[in-house]
């Protein structure tokens, strides 16, 4: 197969704003791939080679790009550096240089030997590995057209930027193999269960719906992790959960997946990104603690301060990640595990089991040590009984409890949030009850105090079914200086010319961005406003739902992906149960 087409392809879904649109493209294209060729076009279509799990980046600096461009167009680097400048995007530059170039006839570039030599440019390492790189892609550039060369640019630079969400992956993936959407559960399990679309895609090609039925927990594949919904009563939650639970502490730290085999042990985030180097104390304790030769297990990480004994909040654990002075981080905010949730173990997928059940399991394959236990937990049967273990908790200084649901049907549901969950959290109430996690999709450059820097941003929700983004607010408060100062730089990554596809908008703000930075926010209330689209005339015609004093509360959530923020199913339940609360 031609690289021709995926770069083809890759043109019109950038060009499309229709979502819809976008999905026709991808379904073309993923039915123009061979059978052996679709893991890695599934991969190349996320803007990677891997998963993200398996730490293989490509990331190639910009810098090393324009040498490689330089090399391929004969040009100088001082000229190609020029019309970066201009462009602001190593993919365009490479577009109009190799344009300029006279055209000469090539050997078609296939979708394979782009793979490989991307491949091998992440792959080195060590001495003199930079010009190697630059080298190799000068080489591949040599040999693309400009249209090629535009991807591949912007592919080893990481900033593809096509948006393509995983969901609409999978959509395209039920319409080419499955025979329709309504096959998408089946293909969204296998996913759910693996973290991987490539090795969906290739079982699906290879062996249609019944080979993807066959999927199963495996340790070293990360599953989607399973969430939690939220209530802001305990009335509400013992209804919900049918008059009894167990209440678990919800802790104010980071989640892990622990998977271990033999002495072998590895860490995925809420992210599904590898973060075992990130955390060399959270991996001994596990070593140490867990008994089982094979397992998945949950837990929740927290930044201890060894001085006091006491738990230290969320941002400070954040600190640990980082690429360097890993070891001196681990010194100064070591690591407390709370284990709460066991998938496998001892060779058994657990995830069918009720909860009860797999709590057991847990219970007998981990060792309990000071800086490794079981969350704090209680068997709660009455409103009484919660509102109790809730006070405690928060006492505790945690961020409230989840309620876990302990009947038959309360399995492992990876990858979604459902009602076996349920937080009630501490904010919940305040006014506002709870903090909301926006993603960036715009911003409005400042004034006055704010000159040079961003005055506010344009902050969106999630829709999950059209996987789009609606807007629902303009936040400036709660940004230190030091914020204000960093967040272009942090943004520059997502910055794009024009609004982006996934974003439903009636807002014009000065710089458009990439969904991608997810910020948590907390604000006063929840109302009507024209000029938002979250919740669109849902409750007025012509009205959407907004956020009114929005503030920043200093937790840059870099653990959650933008589909991972407040979906619009949850604005309208807080305006609406805030409605009630008037009302009665
Ligand atoms: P939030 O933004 O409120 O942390 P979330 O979207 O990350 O929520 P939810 O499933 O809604 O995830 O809330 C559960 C989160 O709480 C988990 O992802 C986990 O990080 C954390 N947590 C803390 N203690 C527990 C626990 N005992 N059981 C499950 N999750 C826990």
């Amino acid at each position: 197969m031609e690289y021709r087409r995926l770069a083809e392809a890759f043109y019109r879904i950038e060009s499309t704003t229709k979502r819809i649109a976008m999905t026709d493209y991808l379904s073309d294209l993923i039915r123009q791939t061979p059978p052996d060729l679709i893991g890695k076009v599934v991969y190349l279509i996320q803007g990677k080679l891997y998963p993200d799990f398996v730490g293989i980046e490509i990331g190639m600096a910009e810098k090393l790009a324009v040498r490689s461009v330089s090399i391929a167009t004969e040009l100088s680097i001082e000229e190609i550096s020029e019309d970066l400048g201009r462009t602001g995007d190593i993919g365009d530059t490479a577009f109009q240089e190799l344009q300029k170039a006279a055209p000469e006839v090539r050997e078609p570039l296939l979708v394979s030997d782009v793979y490989s030599m991307l491949d091998t440019i992440a792959k080195t390492a060590g001495p003199g590995s930079v010009e190697a790189k630059v080298n190799m892609l000068a080489e591949l550039l040599k040999r693309a057209t400009p249209l090629e060369a535009k991807y591949i640019a912007r592919t080893v630079t990481r900033k593809l930027r096509l948006g393509v969400a995983d969901m609409t992956i999978l959509d395209a993936l039920a319409i080419v193999y499955g025979g329709g959407r309504q096959s998408r559960p089946i293909i969204e399990r296998a996913y759910n269960i693996t973290s991987d679309l490539g090795m969906v895609a290739e079982g699906l090609a290879e062996g249609g719906l019944e080979a993807v039925k066959k999927f199963h927990v495996t340790v070293g594949k990360p599953i989607r992790p399973m969430l939690a919904e939220r209530l802001k009563t305990p009335e509400e939650i013992m209804a919900r959960t049918g008059g009894e639970c167990v209440a678990e502490y919800k802790y104010d730290g980071e989640r892990v997946q622990i998977h271990k085999r033999g002495s072998e042990v590895t860490l995925f985030s809420r992210r599904i990104e590898n973060i075992t180097k990130q955390y060399p104390d959270v991996v001994e304790l596990a070593k140490a603690t867990i008994r089982a030769d094979t397992a998945i297990i949950e837990a929740e990480i927290v930044a201890l301060d060894p001085e006091t004994g006491e738990n230290r909040p969320f941002q400070e654990l954040m600190r640990r990640r980082r690429k360097y002075g890993i070891e001196e981080m681990a010194k100064e905010f070591p690591a407390l595990i709370f284990y709460f949730d066991c998938v496998y173990a001892d060779g058994r997928d657990l995830t069918e089991l009720s909860f009860p059940e797999r709590r057991k399991i847990l219970g007998q394959i981990v060792t309990t040590t000071d800086r490794a236990r079981f969350v704090e937990f209680s068997i709660v049967d009455s409103v009484n009984a919660l509102e109790e273990f809730f006070e405690q908790a928060v006492q505790q200084g945690t961020e409230g409890v989840i309620c876990k649901a302990v009947g038959p049907e309360s399995i492992y549901q990876a990858g979604s949030r459902g009602w076996l969950w349920i937080k009630y959290k501490r904010e919940y109430r305040s006014e506002m009850a709870d903090t909301v996690d926006l993603v960036v999709v715009g911003a409005y450059y400042g004034r006055g105090r704010r000159a040079g820097v961003y005055g506010s941003l344009l902050m969106a929700i999630y829709l999950p079914e059209s996987d789009t983004f609606r807007t629902i607010t303009r936040l400036g408060a709660g940004f230190t200086d030091k914020d204000l100062a960093e967040l272009p730089k942090m943004l520059e990554e997502y910055r794009i010319e024009s609004r982006h596809p996934r974003v439903e908008t009636k807002e014009r703000p000065d710089v458009w961005f990439v969904p991608g930075l997810v910020l948590e926010v907390i604000g006063a209330e929840i109302t009507l406003s024209p000029l938002h689209t979250a919740g669109l005339n849902m409750f007025r015609s012509g009205s959407g739902l907004a956020i009114r004093f929005p503030r920043f509360t200093s937790r840059y959530r870099f653990d959650k992906a933008p589909e991972d923020a407040t979906t619009e199913q949850e604005i309208i339940d807080m305006y609406t149960s805030r409605i009630r609360k008037v009302a009665s």
